[in-house]
């Protein structure tokens, strides 16, 4: 039972020996989602949501190059960087503790935003500074539209 809790604090998420108990529910601790027989003969008895969770813990470094590169995908943006290169520029810069979602976490910006996602173009800046430089940039080309249709 110690062995439990302390695992649980330790290791998020990882799968604890519950065999015979967890019937036909994911055995992640704290999940129990109910899972199809289809689902546990492919994927075993982890639903989609945990093994998304425990890959982007086992291997940051890969998830988040994932997300950066469908995210540029999505916006028609090139991204030429490898793994190695994102592992380089997220040693360099302590990207994978410092991102998320409030306004002092990183970002991953590109210093020409003509240019891709290039291991020379990239640099991190503060979801705040972010922000605030693509207002900037978006005001800049709405002010030149407006002068473009006035002809002043
Ligand atoms: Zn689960």
């Amino acid at each position: 039972m110690l062995a439990h809790v302390l695992g649980y604090f330790m290791a998020p998420l990882d799968v604890f020996s519950t065999a015979g108990k967890h019937g036909d529910k994911c055995r992640v601790v704290g999940c129990g989602k109910k899972l199809s027989s289809a689902h546990r003969k492919k994927y075993g008895c982890i639903c989609r949501s945990c093994a998304y969770t425990r890959y982007s813990l086992k291997h940051p470094h890969a998830y988040t190059l994932n997300k950066l590169r469908n995210n540029a995908k999505r916006r028609g943006i090139e991204c030429t960087l490898t793994l190695e290169q994102w592992i380089d520029f997220c040693n360099a810069t302590g990207y994978i503790d410092a991102r998320g979602r409030e306004s002092e976490s990183l970002t991953v910006d590109r210093k020409k935003s003509s240019l891709g996602y290039t291991a020379d173009n990239i640099r991190v800046l503060t979801l705040g500074d972010n922000i605030r430089a693509s207002n900037r940039e978006r005001m800049e080309r709405r002010r030149n539209m407006t002068l473009k249709i006035y002809g002043t």
